[in-house]
């Protein structure tokens, strides 16, 4: 019953795995269906790695596996788009209707670099914070072609600091999150439950339960699950722990999807 749709194969510059090895262990780890999600950051300005796909390539390689794979894992055609508010119409350009799953990242704001830090200089914590979850706004309300946000907090692993509060905690980040998560409501967009996130505090995935609390109560159902793995032994990690979690808040579908389609499953 298991799906673990969030990826990463050769295919990114940081993974570790071959998309071969990723099903195989898929398979060997009970799952019923996957999405491969690798990066493409078109204009990521941290020139030191480079997060693009070469698609025609990249396709064909899933379409080789969903052949050998037939009848023991569905494995769908998933991306990663690394979105900015000046890059939209490339993406749009770049993705057509060629894949059955979007999710919508964000690595960068304001054209810095979350990863290597560069964005947090001249800002407080709290101040980076709140123009990250500006900078989502913005593009969740102009743009439509994804289905889920992935890793919606994700701005709390990175920068220097000592303490990684829950976004919620700040008023005006809440009320930004409220914002975000009632556009893509209104939007049928959804979220994803990335399950990367223990690994910083060991107790939430990203978002936090605590957001995906508020999602629930707002209405929010579209919901997909990932283990953000770029090797073999995080597929589908903490899975169980987490929809015992998804349970409690109330959760009662996980969503997948095919040629953007969403389709539900009890969860
Ligand atoms: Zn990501
Ligand atoms: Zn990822």
């Amino acid at each position: 019953m298991f799906f673990d749709y969030h990826l990463h194969s050769q295919f990114s510059a940081d993974s570790e795995m071959t998309m071969e090895e990723l099903c195989q262990t898929a398979v060997q780890k009970g799952l019923k269906e996957i999405a491969i999600t690798d990066h493409h950051d078109i204009d990521y300005q941290d020139n030191t790695i480079e997060f693009l796909i070469d698609k025609e390539k990249y396709l064909k390689a899933i379409e080789k596996m969903q052949k050998k794979y037939e009848g023991k894992l569905i494995i769908r055609k998933g991306i990663e788009m690394g979105l900015q508010s000046h890059i939209l119409t490339e993406c749009d350009q770049y993705l057509k209707d060629d894949f059955d799953f979007v999710i919508a990242s964000f690595h960068t704001a304001e054209k810095n670099d979350l990863y290597n830090g560069d964005f947090f200089s001249g800002y407080s914590q709290w101040e980076a914070y709140i123009q990250y979850l500006k900078t989502v706004l913005k593009v969740v309300k102009e743009y439509d072609n994804y289905n889920v946000i992935g890793h919606l907090d994700i701005i709390r692993r990175y920068g220097d600091f000592e303490k990684k509060p829950d976004l919620l905690e700040n008023e005006q980040a809440e009320n930004l999150i409220k914002e975000i998560l009632k556009t893509i409501i209104k939007k049928n967009k959804g979220l994803e439950v990335n399950t990367s996130g223990y690994r910083l505090d060991g107790q939430n995935p990203l978002p936090s339960f605590e957001i995906l609390k508020l999602y629930h109560q707002l209405g929010g159902e579209i919901l997909t699950l990932g283990s953000d793995s770029h090797k073999t032994e995080d597929i589908a990690q903490k899975f169980d722990y987490t929809i015992s979690q998804l349970r409690k808040i109330g959760f009662e579908k996980l969503t997948t999807f095919n040629k953007m389609k969403a389709e539900f499953h009890e969860l």
